[in-house]
């Protein structure tokens, strides 16, 4: 037997991680056992119907590198894929259930409905449709349709006895008729209901498992009845567990609560092996205990029978922990310079060799969660040396340690070699000689070079950034701050200092921005050269 999986999403609004979460599941059953992955778009509620969600769904399986074996822009054997364009099968299936008997066309008026439910509210009755048009004879059901008359297809359910199903991960599920209400499956406007294309569709696509979220589990008797008045065997249903937020209560994961957007944590820089490696151990873990590991490896050892159904907590902190590690410790760092270029030059950062690039990164990314954290903390490695901006905090350490940023301004225009060696060894020694504690040098340093007092080692900072680099930061940290304050009046001097500092920071900024607007404009253009030739239909 071939094993065939599916996801099966509504295009109903942003590509949800529940949505992924499920679709990695199914993918890896299919892969483990050489069978195929469908992706089918369940689209026949046109009230929900959003138009960009499609491709959104595909672009998000796409960049997880979840790939379906069949859907709606590759085909396959078994399509269309998308349930709006099978209006014609779903017809033929349930003429086949009106002419067993199986199903029958009801006519109650959306009023009569009304009145119905109000009057079992008012006795105390369970709500639901009573059953009422089952009785209407075929021949006056087909001639009411024949005239026009609006009306939906019900599935005649039995009213006494129980239904029961199989659940991988559950066991027997057991539910009474009485609380299944003669379903719809085709709406007036002739549009099946999920139920009912979701089970045809199943059959027709030849899917042996049915992973899908637990929210589901109520629908799945009304799904085996289906499949019994067809005569199909059904397929093995699993429910897996739902997403919890995480909150004292564990409540099902929720937009308020959470992002729950794939596209927000590609766009903040989740990787999506971390993304699929997080989403991977969400009630399952892997034999062997291991908590990172490959999509290929999850595929080798994915087994459904080992998920546990205690709600997994979507947890924030988990995800940029396993994403961290997968910046510093998996990818290399050329792999992370590829994903990082398009965000560079999407701030407009500009740089002449890729070594540099490389060094910056590497330098970068034990101090980085994301993609878009190493993004922001990379600015001053990539903007002119006047041009980036000195923090307030940078301010001060640059004041407090001008003496020594003008001895060792003097000290590394002297250095005979600029490397990592020599820098170490001349700023040990100008703390050894001046007896004064190490940060005390190290601090404003940081701070001239980088306008910050969060970055890497000052070392690996000065050698990155070359001597020239390095002295010219320091002459501009220098000259940014105010000559010697006159001792009798300190709150003028203090307003002075002020006002210097804020118009250091205005002309910077100005800097900045030309330099950030340039290097855009050189990145379109290398863009646009790049460009196949006739492109542009010339
Ligand atoms: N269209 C349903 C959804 O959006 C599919 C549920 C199922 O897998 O049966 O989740």
């Amino acid at each position: 037997m071939t094993v065939v999986t599916r996801i099966a999403p509504s295009p109903t609004g942003d590509p949800h991680v529940g949505t992924a979460y499920v679709g990695l599941f199914n993918y890896a059953l299919a892969k483990r056992h050489g069978g195929r992955f469908v992706f089918r778009l369940e689209d026949t509620d046109r009230e929900r119907y959003d138009a960009d969600a499609e491709a959104a769904i595909l672009a998000m399986f796409d960049w997880l590198g979840i790939r379906p074996d069949e859907g709606p822009e590759i085909g396959g054997p078994n399509g269309p894929y998308r349930q709006s364009e099978r209006l014609e099968i779903y017809r033929t299936h349930v003429d086949a259930l009106l002419e067993a008997g199986a199903a029958y066309r009801a006519f109650e008026t959306a009023e009569e409905l009304d009145a119905m439910r109000a009057e079992q509210k008012q006795r105390g009755l369970p709500l639901g449709y009573d059953g009422r048009g089952a009785t209407v004879p075929r021949e006056e059901q087909e001639r009411r349709a024949a005239a026009g008359e609006p009306h939906v297809v019900r599935l005649r359910t039995p009213e006494a006895g129980e239904t029961t199903f199989h659940d991988l991960l559950r066991g027997d599920v057991t539910i009474p008729n009485a609380e299944i209400k003669d379903p719809v499956l085709v709406k007036s406007d002739g549009f099946p209901t999920y139920h009912f294309a979701n089970v045809v569709d199943d059959h027709a696509m030849e899917v042996t498992h049915v992973l899908r979220a637990e929210e589901w589990v109520t629908s799945t008797p009304i799904h085996a009845l289906l499949y019994r008045a067809f005569g199909w065997s059904e397929p093995v249903f699993a429910h897996l567990p739902l997403l919890r937020n995480p909150d004292a209560n564990k409540t099902k994961i929720s937009k308020r609560k959470l992002d729950t957007s794939v596209a927000s944590y590609r766009d903040q820089g989740i990787l999506p092996e971390a993304l699929l490696n997080f989403l991977a151990t969400m009630g399952f873990h892997l034999p062997d205990g291991r908590e990172v590991f490959s999509l290929d490896d999850f595929v080798a050892q994915f087994d459904p029978e080992r998920i546990t159904l205690g709600g997994p907590v979507f947890d924030l902190k988990k995800l940029r922990h396993l994403n961290a590690h997968y910046l510093r410790e998996v990818l290399s760092v050329e792999e992370l310079a590829d994903r990082l270029e398009p965000r560079f030059e999407d701030a407009g950062y500009a740089w002449d060799d890729e070594d540099y690039l490389l060094d910056v990164i590497d330098v970068l990314r034990p101090r980085a969660e994301t993609l878009q954290e190493l993004v922001d903390a990379a600015d001053y490695f990539f903007l002119p040396d006047d041009a980036f901006a000195i923090h307030p905090e940078a301010r001060k350490k640059i004041a407090a340690g001008q003496q020594a940023l003008e001895d060792l301004e003097r000290s590394f225009s002297m250095l005979d070699f600029f490397d990592e060696d020599a820098v170490d060894e001349l700023l040990d020694e100008y703390v050894r000689s001046r007896e004064i504690k190490k940060p005390a040098v190290m601090m404003p340093l940081r701070a001239a070079l980088t306008g910050t007092t969060n970055a890497p080692s000052v070392t690996d900072l000065a050698v990155i950034l070359g001597r020239e680099r390095v002295l010219r930061r320091i002459g501009r940290a220098l000259g940014e701050m105010t000559a010697a304050l006159p001792d009798d009046d300190p709150a003028a001097a203090e307003a002075a200092a002020e006002a210097a500092a804020k118009a250091a920071e205005e002309a910077a900024r100005a800097k900045r921005e030309a330099a950030i607007a340039k290097a855009r404009a050189d990145a379109a253009a290398r863009r646009g050269e790049a460009a196949p030739e006739g492109a542009d239909g010339a």
